[in-house]
């Protein structure tokens, strides 16, 4: 795909949002929520109806392809516009927001983003609000080492996300000009202000304010134009694992009452901390390109079931001094699975128990019927660090008193899911960097990890430039 620009009206505005993913879209909307200001929305990828992967279409096994810029994480909607669309409402999950706004208001950021979320179609219907219920499952977890996490859920699926999206660019178009296909190179800075951006031809548009959302797809560029502004950054962890799949009807007890439960534990070998991640009641694995790396995910139709209950066992890493390269150790991992397999390796949960390989026969026999089809059987002790497999066993112990039938033979587990974080900005409570007028949000700032934190993380920022330039 060629990235030809799109017509730009002006050449100055009030704001100027880089990156139309939840994040960016969220910050659109506040603005026309408040005022009459001029605000441009800049990004590189395409509208959402051309939105297209031609490797999912025709070679669901990943992609070999590499369009860029790529359309499963770039365009309209961001990298959530095919995802699962679970709206988790809990301060607790799905990015560190509350370390700037605090919990109480983040509370209230997450019930603002969610109704609007459903004003634009998101189903009514919350999953886990039975607190009766949820103590009892919370109790009987703190008695084998866990601890629950109770989120509410609001399920969109990944077939009525993008429905929600257009509802939101439907309502935008005409009070924010959208430039799509326009890719951001630059930020322009003057005398220690935001003063607009460059485009990848060169040309400048200038603004009073600056706010840019660009996701983990631009945040090795928001790395680099960091370090030319001279502005700090942190690295976060990188979480590497496994995804685990078993019959829906083990997890019933659990997703019946909560949807998705956001379990943690402290391993008993390394006290290392493990959790369950992206629960999908009888849902589907899938793979995911990251660039030449696949990594293992999964998801869930509203329309649509299979037998099975797909969920990551997740072991965070934060890497001290000196190593400072969290992002490729995590692709290291993820590529000996590639390498060993044709990508993704599967192997039954006994066959790793005692120490041999799953064979095309002995998957055969298992009870459980993988959900992705030609994933390679084979040995992930091979693949995983020691201290991961060990971790993720661990807690597959804890939780099968908690759910019998967890840590049964059968259980599958695919390798390797890893999921990487970007470094985090240096921000003030307001998500304003080091620069007056330039706020950093989304996923690409290192902020939020998820749809509603996303979301909320655009609001803070267009709501204080708002003030702002108001004043
Ligand atoms: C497969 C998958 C499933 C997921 N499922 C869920 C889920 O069920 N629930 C949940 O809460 N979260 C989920 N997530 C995570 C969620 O999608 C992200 O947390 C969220 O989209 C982050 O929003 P964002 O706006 O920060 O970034 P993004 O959504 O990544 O959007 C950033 C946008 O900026 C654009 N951009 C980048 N650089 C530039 C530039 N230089 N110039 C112009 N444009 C630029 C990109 O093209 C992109 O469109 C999922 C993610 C994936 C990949």
């Amino acid at each position: 795909m060629t990235s030809r620009k799109q017509k730009i009206s002006k050449s100055s505005y009030d704001i100027i949002i880089v990156g139309a993913g939840p994040a960016g879209i969220f910050a659109a909307l506040e603005l026309i929520r408040r005022d009459n200001w001029s605000v441009l929305l800049l990004e590189k990828g395409l509208d959402l109806g051309k939105r297209q992967c031609p490797a999912r279409d025709e070679h669901p096994v990943g992609c070999e392809i590499g369009c860029r810029p790529c359309n499963i994480t770039c365009g309209w909607g961001g990298s959530g516009a095919f995802s699962d669309g679970k709206l988790t409402l809990s301060p607790e999950v799905g990015g560190w927001l509350s370390q700037y706004v605090g919990t109480e208001e983040l509370e209230r950021l997450i019930a603002y983003v969610d109704g609007i979320y459903v004003e634009y179609g998101a189903p009514q219907q919350v999953h886990g609000t039975d607190h009766g219920r949820i103590e009892a499952i919370r109790q009987q977890a703190m008695q084998d080492g866990l601890r629950l996490v109770d989120a509410p859920i609001r399920h969109m699926g990944t077939d009525r996300c993008p429905a929600v999206l257009q509802a939101m660019r439907n309502d935008i178009n005409g009070r924010v000009e959208v430039a799509t296909r326009t890719t951001v190179s630059r930020i322009l800075v003057e005398d220690g202000r935001a003063a607009g951006v460059e485009l990848q031809d060169g040309t400048a548009v200038r603004s009073r304010v600056v706010i840019v959302a660009p996701g983990r797809e631009g945040s090795s560029w928001l790395v680099d134009e960091a370090a030319e502004l001279g502005l700090e950054m942190t690295n976060n962890a990188v979480d590497i694992g496994l995804r685990v799949e078993v019959p829906a009807i083990v997890m019933e007890p659990l997703t019946d009452i909560l949807y998705e439960s956001k379990l943690l534990y402290f391993s008993k070998s390394f006290e290392d901390e493990v959790r369950t991640f992206c629960m999908n009641p009888y849902g589907f694995v899938s793979k995911e390109a990251y660039g030449d790396v696949i990594t293992v995910n999964g998801h869930s139709y509203s329309d649509r079931r299979s037998e099975n209950t797909n969920f990551a066992l997740l072991v965070s890493t934060r890497f001290t001094e000196p190593f400072k390269e969290p992002i490729t150790y995590g692709r290291s991992i993820a590529r000996l699975a590639n390498l060993l397999g044709k990508d993704i390796l599967i192997q039954r949960l006994g066959d790793l128990q005692i120490g041999q390989r799953t064979t095309e026969e002995r998957l055969e026999r298992s009870t459980v019927e993988p959900t992705l089809k030609g994933s390679t059987p084979g040995d992930l002790s091979f693949v995983m660090p020691y201290r991961h497999l060990r971790d993720i066993m661990d807690m597959l112990e804890a939780m099968d008193k908690l759910v019998p039938g967890v840590n049964s033979r059968d259980t599958l587990l695919y390798g390797v899911e890893v999921k990487f974080y970007s470094a985090r900005l240096e921000l003030s409570s307001e998500l304003e960097t080091k620069i007056e007028n330039l706020y950093a949000v989304g996923d690409g700032a290192g902020v939020t990890r998820g749809l509603v934190q996303a979301s909320a993380s655009g609001v803070i920022a267009a709501r204080a430039a708002a003030e702002k330039m108001t004043d």
